[in-house]
């Protein structure tokens, strides 16, 4: 039987889905992933070539850093992908997955930048910045 994950944005013009298995949900708590989400960012990482996108003409590409860019849907502005510059890996947004979405949360990064309105409480690791070893997402 394959797994599969499917999900989309808020008005449906981007579908996305995997039949790999996504990676743990990481929380970023940067100040560009508060800004983008309005809390902060969770995502798991999808193997790239593992991703089916539908409807990917609606998605816009802002490029929030050197080194990766934000995909959204340009219709209803979901925030949808993180992609780091020549990754293999693709990190999607975990509230954008269709339920049962399948994804565990995994632990938190950046969080000495996180807001000052909320804490995290969940018992998973935090990292100041990126987690020891990785390629997750960073600003
Ligand atoms: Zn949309
Ligand atoms: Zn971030």
């Amino acid at each position: 039987m394959t797994e599969r994950h499917a999900g989309g944005c808020l008005c449906g013009a981007v579908r996305f889905s995997t039949t790999a298995k996504p990676g743990p949900v990481v929380g970023c708590h940067c100040s560009q992933c508060r800004r983008q989400t309005g809390l902060y960012y969770a995502a798991a990482d999808v193997a790239h070539a593992a991703l089916s996108i539908e409807g990917a003409e609606a998605i816009r590409w802002y490029r929030s850093s050197e080194e990766a860019q934000r995909g959204f849907c340009s219709n209803c502005g979901s925030a949808l992908f993180w992609q780091r510059d020549g990754s293999a890996q693709i990190s999607v947004m975990a509230g954008a997955f269709d339920a049962p979405s399948g994804l565990v949360f995994g632990y938190h990064i950046f969080c000495a930048d996180k807001g000052d309105f909320y804490e995290i409480a969940d018992g998973l690791p935090q990292y100041d910045g990126n987690p020891p070893s990785s390629s997750s997402p960073a600003s």
